[in-house]
């Protein structure tokens, strides 16, 4: 068994005891779907989180519904006694600990609800809660039809979906929450309903991005597309021809009309072992295209790989799973800038380039488009009053857990000084990507005042015992 941190255990120790006869009623309604560690339903989900801050934590039960009935059962449960805490886990891909984990707790694990339905039309397709993506995609395929989802896909419908939610086709169709008609919510009171644009209106607005504040979700009805075919170009090139790359990132995120066929993902890699940045580009474009024009100039750049092959979504989202390993996300929403992209590089490549943690560590920062359509939909997210830019999302991965507040602590400061100089410049935008923040970062704020203002009330008006303000431990919270 891997060992969990010290300081980490004993923070937490306590709530197990508290949570026992939590686990014992809620066996008492679902004896065969409540686990207890060492038991082999216990260890499955254990072992499918993504990240080991998740994975190290260990709740005193697992609750496996397979049904909505089953999580009303649960909510009944856990509102009663205060002490009853709780996590929710959908693919567990959020990897942060304690999001979707709880040490000593309650986890409800979703996957068991993982069912795709599409309407005799094709025009909704109703996902249970717990699916992934290549499920939905591969169900979805043979119709024609595509919904705005996870590129990797192994990431969860529910965790994706209720953040927020960057497509394939999020510039085309906005995000992928947008696209979401329904969905079918247990509150905290055990009660099961329907939120659309017209019964329960304003928490299906306020679902739109704001995570696991209001209940938990048990189905997503989404609005589907005519899909065929889709061209990847992957490049990667020599760290030298930054200035190049970020010249052409800058020139397709600004360009007018902007092509809403993009979906482009510009990575700066950097290995602590070897002292190497390299350089990537996976450069989508949501029709079959096997060149588009939009990526000419992006092409052009002297690469060392250039290749372009067109193929099914559920086919590019057929991903390997990585080994379990530390995780770090966090992030940041800029203004375009070439100039300040090379900028951003000096200061990752100063900050990080000395720092070589026992066995190494990666970094990966993700340069992502915010541009299209994301622009005109997200209401929540406050979109309106966000201008085109690009999204960073600052990730590392390394083995040792004992180099975690070490990681923690250099994550934060190279973003810290990133968002410092860009301030200066004012390229630094208010959102944050809740699917991208950092534990410590406020994403739910960055929508502003309004908005997070409407949330509060949401969850005042659903949540009135404050549920999953305080006994749902892990995530961002309104109150
Ligand atoms: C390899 C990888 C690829 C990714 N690719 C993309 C991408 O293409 N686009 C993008 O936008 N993001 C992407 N992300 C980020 C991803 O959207 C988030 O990590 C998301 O939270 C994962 O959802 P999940 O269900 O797998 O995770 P989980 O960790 O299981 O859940 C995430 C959060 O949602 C809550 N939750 C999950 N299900 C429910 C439910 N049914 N009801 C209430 N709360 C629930 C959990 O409690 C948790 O707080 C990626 C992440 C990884 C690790």
């Amino acid at each position: 068994m891997r060992a969990r941190p010290y300081t980490l255990a004993v923070a937490l120790a306590g709530t197990a005891s508290t949570s026992t006869s939590c686990c014992n009623q809620i066996r008492h309604h679902l004896p065969s779907l409540t686990s207890f560690p060492g038991s082999a339903h216990y260890n499955t989900t254990e072992s499918s989180y993504w990240s080991l801050q998740e994975s190290d934590l260990q709740p005193a039960c697992i609750i496996h519904p397979t049904s909505s009935q089953h999580v009303s059962q649960v909510m009944s449960v856990v509102s009663k006694d205060p002490d009853c805490l709780f996590a929710i886990k959908g693919r567990g891909h959020s990897p942060a600990a304690g999001f979707a984990n709880i040490q000593g707790g309650v986890t409800v694990d979703m996957t068991g609800l993982s069912n795709v339905q599409v309407a005799p039309d094709h025009a909704v397709a109703q996902v249970g809660a717990g699916a992934d993506w290549l499920h939905v995609y591969q169900a979805l395929e043979p119709l024609g039809v595509a919904v705005a989802g996870g590129r990797n896909g192994l990431v969860g419908v529910g965790g994706l979906l209720l953040g927020g939610g960057i497509s394939h086709f999020t510039t085309k169709v906005g995000w992928a929450c947008d696209n979401v008609v329904n969905y079918e919510i247990v509150l905290s009171c055990g009660k099961i309903i329907q939120s659309n644009a017209s019964h329960h209106s304003a928490l299906f607005h306020a679902l739109r991005g704001s995570a696991t504040n209001f209940g938990i979700i048990t189905r997503f009805d989404l609005k589907t597309f005519p899909q065929s075919n889709i061209s990847i170009t992957s490049l990667a090139h020599d760290i030298s021809h930054r200035h190049a790359v970020f010249g052409a990132f800058t020139d397709i995120i600004t360009a007018t009309p902007f092509d809403e066929n993009v979906s482009l993902v510009s990575g700066l890699l950097f290995n602590s072992s070897s002292r190497q940045w390299s350089l990537t580009n996976s450069a989508v474009y949501a029709e079959p295209v096997s060149h588009p024009a939009v990526y000419g100039n992006l092409s052009s750049v002297p690469s060392l790989r250039n290749s372009t092959t067109v193929m099914s979504l559920a086919k590019f989202a057929d991903e390997k799973d990585t080994p379990p390993l530390n995780w770090l996300f966090a992030t940041a929403t800029l203004r375009p800038s070439s100039a300040f992209m090379a900028e951003m590089f000096d200061i990752l490549n100063e900050t990080l380039y000395e720092f070589n943690p026992p066995a190494g560590i990666v970094w990966n920062v993700a340069l992502e488009p915010l541009a299209g359509r994301m622009l005109h939909t997200g209401e929540t997210l406050g979109m309106r009053t966000t201008e085109k830019g690009y999204i960073v999302l600052l990730s590392a991965l390394w083995p040792a857990a004992k180099s975690r507040e070490r990681v923690d602590s250099v994550a934060r400061d190279v973003l810290c000084r990133i968002e410092d100089a860009a301030r200066r410049k004012d390229l630094l935008q208010r959102f944050q990507y809740l699917n991208y923040a950092a534990p410590y970062q406020k994403p739910l704020q960055s929508y502003g005042f309004d908005n997070f203002d409407f949330l509060k009330q949401v969850s005042h008006e659903y949540d009135k015992h404050v549920v999953f303000q305080k006994q749902l431990r892990g995530g961002y919270k309104v109150v």
